[in-house]
Parts: C-alpha cells; sequence; structure tokens
C-alpha cells in the first residue's frame, strides 16, 4: 500500500521505517525546513495550505495519516477527500487546545487538575483565584516539549507570564505535585472492515505496558517500562476510560494520554494532562522492547491489518538525546550495525549488547531531539547510563 504521511519529523521516519519492513512505501508532505525522511519515499516540500501541492501529495496514496497534530483541520480534511484519514481529522482537533482537550477527559471520566481559560490580562485575576498558585500558564495551542508554558509561583508574576507568551489564549492550570508520571499508549483497528468503509465495525484496542516518564525542564528525558508503582485498578479504570474515548471517537491508529500519578493517603490518582492523536515518545523502546512496535501497530491499523502483540518482550530503558549526541555514540551505531548484519534471526541485535541507538540525522541545536537509546534486558538502566557516558 502506498501510505502519505503529513510531516517529516523523526516519528514520520520510523512509521516508514517500521512500514516498509512489512511491504508499504510511503509519500511525505513536509512544510519547508529541515526534514529527516529524504531517503523514505517522495518529499511534496508545501506548506499546508498549498491546494496544488495537497493534489500532487495525494497523487497514488491508498491512506493518509500524521506524525503531527498541529497540521490545520482544513489540509486534514482536505486529504481525507482524496483517500482516507487515519486516525480522521476531528481526532486531532481535541489535542490542538488545551482547555477542549481537558474537556474532553472529564467526559471521559478521567480526573483532571483545575484549570481556567485566560484570553486576556482581564482573565488572570479570576483563574488565578480558581486555580490558585502554584499555577502552570501554558499557551492553548502549539505546545510541545515543555515551549509555551511558565511557572506561576505568586499573581503578581502571572501577568509578565503572559505577555511573555506573547498575549495568546492561554490555560491556568494548577501545578500538580506528583509523585511521577506515566504515559498510556494504546492501539485501536478496525476489523473486516474494507480499506475504505467509513461505516462503524468491531474494533480491536491493544495496551503497551505503562511507560513511566521522567522529564527535564518539560522535556521528555527518560521512560522505563514496565512503570513500577502503578496501582493495577487504577491502571485498569484509566484503560477502561481510554478504550471508551478512542471509541467514541472511532479511532483508528495509536492514541497516548500523559498522566500524571499522585499517591495521596486516600489512594493512587491518576491525572490527565496531555493526548497525542500519534505515535509517541514514550513509546520508542517498543521497537526493541515490545513484540510489535508502536509505529508497526500504527501503520497496521490504519491499513486495516491484524494487530500484533503489544507485550513486552524485556524490560526496557529509552533515553533522549537532546541538544547534541554524546561523542562515540554514532561510531557505536556504525559498529552495531555491522555486527547485526552478520548475526541471523529477528533479534540479533539484543542478543549483541542490548542497547539499540537510533540517530534521526537532524542538525543538532539546544533542546532538539536528535536521537535515542534503547536498553533491554533485567539491567536495562544500567546499561543505558553506560552507553551514555562511554565508560
Ligand atoms: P506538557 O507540555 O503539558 O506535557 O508539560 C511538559 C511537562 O511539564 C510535564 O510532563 C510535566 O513534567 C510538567 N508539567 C506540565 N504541566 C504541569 C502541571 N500542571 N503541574 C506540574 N507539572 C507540570
Amino acid at each position: 500500500m502506498n501510505i502519505g504521511i503529513v510531516g517529516g519529523g523523526q516519528l514520520g521516519q520510523m512509521l516508514a521505517q517500521a512500514g516498509q519492513k512489512i511491504g508499504h512505501s510511503f509519500k511525505f508532505l513536509v512544510p519547508p525546513g529541515e526534514c529527516c525522511v529524504e531517503s523514505l519515499g517522495q518529499v511534496i516540500r508545501s506548506d499546508f495550505h498549498d491546494q496544488h501541492a495537497l493534489a500532487e501529495f495525494a497523487q497514488g496514496v491508498d491512506v493518509f495519516t500524521f506524525e503531527w497534530e498541529n497540521v490545520p483541520l482544513a489540509t486534514l480534511e482536505s486529504l481525507s477527500h482524496f483517500a482516507p484519514m487515519r486516525p480522521a481529522p476531528h481526532c486531532a482537533q481535541v489535542a490542538k487546545d488545551r482547555i477542549q482537550e481537558k474537556k474532553f477527559f472529564q467526559a471521559a471520566g478521567f480526573n483532571v487538575q483545575m484549570f481556567a481559560p485566560v484570553s486576556c490580562h482581564d482573565d488572570l485575576a479570576p483563574a488565578l483565584q480558581h486555580v490558585g498558585v502554584p499555577a502552570m500558564l501554558k499557551t492553548r495551542g502549539q505546545g510541545y516539549d515543555g515551549k509555551g508554558q511558565r511557572v506561576i509561583h505568586d499573581a503578581s508574576a502571572a501577568a509578565l507570564a503572559h505577555t511573555q507568551l506573547g498575549n495568546v489564549p492561554c490555560i491556568l492550570e494548577a501545578f500538580v505535585p506528583f509523585d511521577f508520571e506515566i504515559s498510556l499508549i494504546a492501539v485501536r483497528a478496525k476489523q473486516n472492515a474494507s480499506l475504505t468503509t467509513s461505516t462503524v465495525s468491531a474494533a480491536t484496542t491493544l495496551f503497551y505496558p505503562p511507560c513511566r516518564n521522567q522529564h527535564i525542564n518539560g522535556i521528555l528525558h527518560q521512560t522505563t517500562v514496565p512503570a513500577i508503582g502503578v496501582d493495577a485498578q487504577v491502571l485498569r479504570h484509566a484503560q477502561a476510560a481510554m478504550e471508551k474515548m478512542m471509541e467514541t471517537m472511532q479511532y483508528e491508529g495509536v492514541l497516548c494520554v500523559e498522566f500524571f500519578v499522585l499517591n495521596t493517603p486516600a489512594g493512587q490518582q491518576l491525572i490527565a494532562n496531555e493526548m497525542a492523536p500519534r505515535v509517541h515518545n514514550s513509546g520508542h523502546w517498543s521497537i526493541e522492547g515490545a513484540h510489535t512496535s508502536q509505529f508497526t501497530n500504527h501503520i497496521r491499523a490504519i491499513t486495516r491489518q491484524e494487530l500484533g502483540s503489544t507485550a513486552l518482550r524485556a524490560p526496557s530503558v529509552m533515553i533522549n538525546l537532546v541538544g547534541e549526541i554524546p561523542p562515540g555514540l554514532a561510531a557505536q551505531k556504525s559498529f552495531n550495525e555491522h555486527r547485526i548484519q552478520n548475526v541471523p534471526g529477528d533479534h540479533a541485535r539484543d542478543e549483541i549488547d542490548n542497547v539499540s541507538v537510533h540517530i534521526y540525522g537532524k542538525s543538532p541545536r539546544a533542546g532538539r531531539k536528535l536521537g535515542h537509546i534503547t536498553a533491554i534486558g533485567q539491567d536495562a538502566q544500567q546499561r543505558a547510563h553506560l552507553t551514555l557516558t562511554g565508560h
């Protein structure tokens, strides 16, 4: 099948790498700027509004998906007149506005922190009164990797923070004194449905084991799987709510929801923070650590093929390479790949040293995700750190 991906970053890269292994070909619509998918298929370079470029991109595509939710709704809808867009354009909408997202979470049965909309400076005082301090002021849209947010320690700092954020529409959220953070990654696929039908049919939803995430400066630093310390009953409740939410959206593909975990005397509480209607950074470990990666399963879901097992192969630790690639890692990557070619078997990589290095080929810049490493096995944490420090 010919799959059209909107976007050309590392998520598009890893989707195409996974999809090519199961026989699909790829085409990309990429806005101006650097991309890392050139070697993986035809790249149409255009902004998202050029109808001629959209038609050119759509030519020969059997199914579309997106690797970035902040694509304009009109672009996703235009493309969906040529071939199905999966997940459907409305699924991306929910995640574009933090206020809508919170309301959506509440309707699905998730707990959310106190919040209030802030459209202009005059909204700040009532919002602060409702939410209290400390709080987080975040832009309603376009925020990712900790961008577009400020911690508010006292009311007097709020106006300055709003100005620093460009006086754009914001949300004021209560600061959550969480114990740790997790993400739940699910994949939903329709069964026995032809590629093009839009009628509601039976679907399968599978969950990856919960991922425990550590952020530094708002950017994901490390994911450990399985997440230790999550109450089984609380987890089941969250998974049930997420499954229902995906059913409501008639979702097809991978979805991630990030949670704050609070241990209180009354028990454990999960607070839904954010969702990503796409493959997610906290699922990168699944390339080596799960029987079927989030990328392969996303491709399987959008092409309406049977899903592969999401079960864990071995405990996994993923660490992002942000801003710079530690010296020696690039050399280790090519050395490993050479050895892998000479070892038979599906998971030869793991039999060698249990640490995989992924480098996306982007130019280094402070705060930019340039690659990641994944270590699997009982001593994954230790080996991941040994790999990074080179000792
Ligand atoms: P976000 O862009 O909402 O995913 O935020 C990035 C990271 O900032 C989160 O993963 C948390 O580590 C931290 N953060 C965001 N919102 C809050 C909050 N309301 N309370 C405490 N920490 C937060």
